[in-house]
């Protein structure tokens, strides 16, 4: 049994890795101050004993004892990230730091969320870890996209300096039950806005790209990193390369919930990336894993999630 740290464990994805490292018979601590996060994503595993949280902003130390570290604690959905925008660099800056810190002094081996944002609006396509990115350093999205690379080059120097073992993935778009209904995301915007007959919003003309992997498969591919020989240190890109436009996802949705909404077009955000693929050659070799579920399998899944929740 190993004692593991999840920050952001309340969040869409935190609470999915609780979850499956409860499951395989961990000690689990939940970190996390409820930003975006909720704690009802984890009231069924209040009562395991092996299953505690804390209330707490990584922006400030934490002394506490583990083995692993997962730190995930940082809003993920454009419209949370720009809300509070200085808060965000904080978090994704000053909680590394901490993270950072904690696994040195405790010797823990850490793993960093990092996300397909590093490579910004890419010219390189399908996105290798090889490519340095295309990120504009003073706009909207840039406290969320500089924040998690200064957060990459923590890693690598905590890495280099002080010898830790990190574990750095680039997740691409992931979605699934659990994610909040209000997020903003695409998936959960579209299938609410499906399920509720209200109008679905595409950004733009709709012909922008995402490659979207379900929720179980991105989770198997952390617990497989993190148990990757310790030299291995990523950044590894953590997504599935099947590509569509985001009016075909609307499509989609529309025709998996048999919705008689329509599609309205409206303008599209700043900086918004026209293209999005990852390329998965070094977590098929290194981990030994592909991602299995197709999207119309796993938007059936989390229609069905949202039709309960509504
Ligand atoms: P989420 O917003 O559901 O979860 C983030 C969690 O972090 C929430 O529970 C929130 O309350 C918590 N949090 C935020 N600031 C905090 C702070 N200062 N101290 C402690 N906790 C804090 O988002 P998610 O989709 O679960 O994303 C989790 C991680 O994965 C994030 O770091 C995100 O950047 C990364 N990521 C996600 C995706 C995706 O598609 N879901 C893609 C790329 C990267
Ligand atoms: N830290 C923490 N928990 C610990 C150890 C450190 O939160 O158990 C934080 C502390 O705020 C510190 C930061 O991590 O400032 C970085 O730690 P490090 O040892 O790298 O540098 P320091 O700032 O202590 O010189
Ligand atoms: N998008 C959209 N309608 C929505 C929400 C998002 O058309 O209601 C678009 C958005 O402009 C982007 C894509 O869907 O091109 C993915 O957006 P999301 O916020 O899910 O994540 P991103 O990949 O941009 O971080």
């Amino acid at each position: 049994m190993k004692r593991i740290v999840v920050t952001g464990g309340a969040g869409f994805l935190g609470s999915h890795l609780c979850r499956q490292l409860l499951d395989e018979g961990n000690e689990v601590l939940c970190v996390d101050n409820y930003y975006t996060g909720r704690r009802s994503n984890l009231v069924d595993l209040l009562s395991n004993p092996l299953f505690e949280i804390q209330r707490h902003d990584v922006c400030f130390p934490l002394y506490i004892e583990a083995d692993e570290i997962y730190n995930l604690a940082c809003p993920a959905s454009p419209i949370h990230y720009q809300f509070d925008p200085v808060q965000t660099t904080k978090t994704s800056v000053h909680g590394a730091i901490n993270m950072l810190g904690l696994a040195k002094r405790i010797k823990a081996k850490i793993f960093q969320a990092s996300t397909s944002e590093v490579y910004g609006d890419p010219e390189v396509h399908p996105q290798p870890e090889s490519y340095w990115g295309n990120v504009n350093p003073k706009g909207l999205r840039s406290c969320y996209d500089e924040g998690k690379r200064c957060a990459e080059t923590l890693f690598f120097d905590y890495h280099r300096q002080h010898q830790l073992i990190i574990k750095v993935a680039r997740i691409f778009n992931t979605y699934g039950p659990r994610m909040h209904p209000n997020d903003g995301r695409v998936v959960s915007n579209f299938i609410v806005q499906a399920l509720q007959g209200e109008p679905i919003t595409v950004y733009g003309k709709g012909t922008q790209t995402r490659s979207f992997c379900y929720v179980d498969d991105m989770i198997n591919a952390f617990i497989k990193l993190m148990d990757t020989r310790d030299d291995f240190t990523g950044p590894v890109n953590l997504g599935n390369p099947d590509e569509f436009t985001i009016l075909e996802l609307a499509e989609k949705v529309i025709k998996l919930t048999r919705s008689k909404s329509k599609i309205v077009f409206n303008p599209l955000p700043h900086d918004d990336p026209t293209q999005r693929q990852p390329d998965i050659k070094l977590a098929k070799k290194k981990l030994n894993w592909t991602p299995k579920v197709k999207l119309e399998d796993g938007l059936k899944e989390t229609i069905k999630y949202f039709r309960e929740l509504i």
